[in-house]
């Protein structure tokens, strides 16, 4: 089956083809992206009504370039996806309403995608991972570590008590007046610093529980910044580099210790794998120090490509083809949801095909 994937929950704009090929691999065939940074950069943040008229702008094109690039027409497509939530009502309205149209128009059916499910399958997507899995998601809005147990099968293991991963590397940017998205620029600032000079906190650090804090590793990095004002660019590459330390020592001591409890509750698992998803999964410090840990634990790192890291169209085609499957495919009136807990059951309490 082939599947037309559409994204709109933040700030990129996408949409994807993705076939499931008769060896039985998912094959991308397009997967165009196109980033709002632009239109934001100047407010240090995401503005939802910005984000909401840019989405209605660029997505009917963004859909044409992807069903060109995948050398295809809406005639060639079985089945629509759209993520419906959580993110931003505003951008899930163009996406879903967009993507409901195309499914009516032409009798196909819709899927309505939760972008959680989309991040916790890219490890399928990228790599034909196997059910159960853990997975590690650390994006702009969330740190989790979920067990994935099947589709639609989630179970949440930790999450972060106050702000997610990518939010700090946000806020430390902004603190430190790098430009917006901070991710990217604080790991490229990191490069050359010196990742010893200062010590900050590594939040619940050996606690037996799974979850995540990072407000107080934000703030520790704000009153160094604030003692060392006006901080010269070697400051700024060396507060980097040590908050980035910081931040992958945490995930790493997390991840430590969900891999023994994943071991344990699969002892019999052939091959256990660490999938990992979300926007700061694309930081080679993370990576590196997940690395290490899935060597120690016996299990296998998957971390798909940087472009299916972040947000993108094909990891939402790809959930929907998994429901198309399994025949969990959903009514035209499915309503988008700004908030919408992975691991709660799978459907949306209204007006919902399931
Ligand atoms: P969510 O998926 O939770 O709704 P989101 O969709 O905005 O949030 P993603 O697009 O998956 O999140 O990831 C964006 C986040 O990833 C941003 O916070 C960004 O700063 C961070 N990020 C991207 N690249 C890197 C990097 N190289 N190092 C650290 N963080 C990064
Ligand atoms: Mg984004
Ligand atoms: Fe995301």
């Amino acid at each position: 089956a082939v599947v037309l994937g559409i994204e709109t929950s933040c700030d990129e704009t996408a949409a994807a083809v993705v076939r499931r090929s008769p060896s039985g691999a998912a094959e991308i065939l397009s997967n165009v992206v196109l980033s709002q940074i632009e239109e934001h950069a100047a407010f240090g943040g995401v503005v939802p009504e910005i984000a909401a008229r840019a989405h209605v702008e660029a997505l009917d094109g963004i859909v044409k370039v992807a069903l060109i690039e995948a050398g295809m027409t809406l005639a060639d497509i079985d089945a629509v996806a759209a993520t419906v939530g959580p993110g931003l009502v505003g951008g899930l309205l163009v996406g879903a309403m967009t993507g409901k149209a195309i499914a009516a128009a032409r009798g196909l059916p819709f899927l309505a995608i939760n972008h959680l499910e989309g991040h916790a399958l890219s490890p399928r997507l990228s790599d034909g991972v196997a059910y159960p899995y853990l997975l590690l998601l650390v994006s702009g809005g969330h740190s989790q570590i979920l067990l994935v147990r099947a589709l639609g099968d989630y179970e949440r293991w930790g999450s972060t008590i106050d702000d997610a991963l990518g939010e700090a590397f946000d806020k430390t940017a902004k603190l430190l007046s790098l430009p917006h998205p901070g991710g990217p620029n604080v790991e490229t600032m990191a490069a050359r610093g010196d990742p010893k000079r200062f010590a900050l906190p590594r939040p619940m650090k050996g606690e037996a529980r799974l979850d995540f804090s990072f407000s107080g590793l934000k703030t520790a990095v704000r009153l160094v910044a604030e003692a060392h004002a006006p901080l010269s660019d070697d400051d700024v590459a060396d507060l980097c580099a040590s908050f980035q330390r910081a931040a992958a020592e945490t995930v790493a001591d997390r991840v430590r210790r969900a891999l023994i409890r994943f071991r344990e509750t699969f002892p019999a698992l052939a091959d256990p794998v660490l999938g990992v998803a979300g926007g700061v999964g694309a930081n080679q410090a993370i990576r590196d120090a997940l690395l290490a840990e899935c060597e120690a634990a016996g299990a296998r790192l998957v971390a798909p490509p940087l472009k299916l890291c972040s947000d993108n169209g094909a990891m939402i085609a790809y959930a929907g083809l998994e429901r198309l499957e399994a025949g969990r495919t959903d009514r035209l009136d499915a309503p988008v949801r700004s908030r919408w807990p992975l691991d709660e059951r799978s459907a949306p309490l209204v007006g919902h095909g399931r």
